[in-house]
């Protein structure tokens, strides 16, 4: 049985981080899973034997149990040690104060079974009460509870998530320790050009959720953009025998992006990961480049009148589902 390598970027802080995560927000899909408590460990477990590293999670997503049982057997067993391991995992928006933030962590240390987190982020940059009532906690003393858990070693990096340039400006002016990871949505229809050359030049380093954007079903639907038959996604495809999701992941990698691309499939767990033994040309990198839309699949515009809200406004914001 052959592990896959993958390769590993260098943090502002001096620590690795593997280039390519395993996305775990399943969202409805846990719903539909038989046992999902099982279903998820079986996947994190064999996601490990073929070489996965990173794990990325949330409080929210539900599945840091799963993700903490399956590394724990596989150190159990002697396959990896806790070093070989990265796990991402995010502070949810009602636990914005500061005192808050090491109770949030503790929780999620319980759950994961895990003693420290490898890299926590602020999921988002707004603060709610727990009635999803909008709450006036600045993002900053936020940023202060993550400096704190970081000083005591229970986190060993910490960043953001879906904080816009202005907000991430701010965060590095105000801020005592520098965020070192920024998780943003990138895929060919979104390809944040401004935002992610922004983050590198302060040495910050771009993950990449939902990476496949519109090559595959989103909220249940084909949406508009790429798909997988595409004609320039299809040439690429067959020149370096690789599949579309390939060629959009690798994509992701040649921009220095970490994609973190989520799937409950064997078949396509391996397929994802099997992106390190290419590399596109700056012109199809540049080709790729062309389909973007500006099209985002995570805009809470429910949220959109939040002070701290990240993205630009929409006319019609959807209805709001934590406040159902
Ligand atoms: P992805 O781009 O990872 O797409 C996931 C979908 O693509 C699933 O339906 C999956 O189905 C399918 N899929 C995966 N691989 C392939 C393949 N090779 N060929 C065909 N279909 C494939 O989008 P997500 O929105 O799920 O984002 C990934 C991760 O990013 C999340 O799990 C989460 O960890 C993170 N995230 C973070 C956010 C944030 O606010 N910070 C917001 C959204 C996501 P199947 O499982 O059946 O293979």
């Amino acid at each position: 049985r052959s592990t896959i390598a993958v390769p590993k970027l260098k943090m502002s802080d001096g620590r690795e981080m593997p280039a390519l995560g395993l996305g775990t927000y399943l969202g409805d899909d846990k719903n539909g899973m038989v046992s999902p408590e099982k279903e998820l460990k079986d996947l994190v477990v064999k996601a490990i034997d073929i070489g996965y590293r990173h794990f990325d999670t949330a409080s929210i997503y539900n599945t840091e149990e799963e993700i903490g049982d399956a590394i724990e057997m596989k150190i159990a067993e002697g396959a990896i040690t806790r070093e070989d391991i990265f796990v991402t995992t995010k502070l949810w928006n009602t636990k914005h104060k500061r005192e808050d933030v090491a109770s949030a962590l503790w929780n999620t240390l319980d759950k994961s079974g895990l003693d420290y987190i490898d890299l926590y982020l602020m999921h988002w940059p707004m603060g709610f009460n727990d009635d999803y009532s909008f709450s006036d906690v600045d993002f900053m003393e936020t940023w202060r509870g993550l400096e704190d858990v970081h000083k005591l070693g229970l986190v060993k990096s910490i960043g953001v998530s879906n904080f816009n340039k202005e907000q991430l400006q701010r965060l590095l002016e105000e801020g005592s320790v520098r965020p070192v990871a920024l998780q943003i949505e990138v895929h060919p229809q979104l390809i944040q050009e401004q935002l992610i050359n922004f983050a590198f030049a302060e040495n910050i380093i771009v993950m990449g959720y939902s990476p496949l954007g519109s090559l595959v079903e989103r909220f249940g639907r084909r949406v508009p953009g790429p798909k997988m038959e595409d004609p320039l996604l299809m040439e690429l495809a067959l020149k370096y025998g690789k599949s579309p999701a390939q060629i959009v992941l690798r994509w992701l990698v040649d921009r220095n992006v970490v994609p973190i691309p989520k799937t409950v499939n064997p078949k396509r767990l391996l397929e994802n990961i099997k992106i390190f033994d290419f590399k596109l040309e700056q012109d199809e990198i540049e080709k790729i480049n062309r389909f973007n839309s500006n099209t985002r699949y995570t805009e809470p515009s429910f949220w959109q009148t939040h002070p701290h809200y990240p993205f630009e406004q929409v006319k019609e914001p959807i209805p709001d589902p934590f406040r159902a």
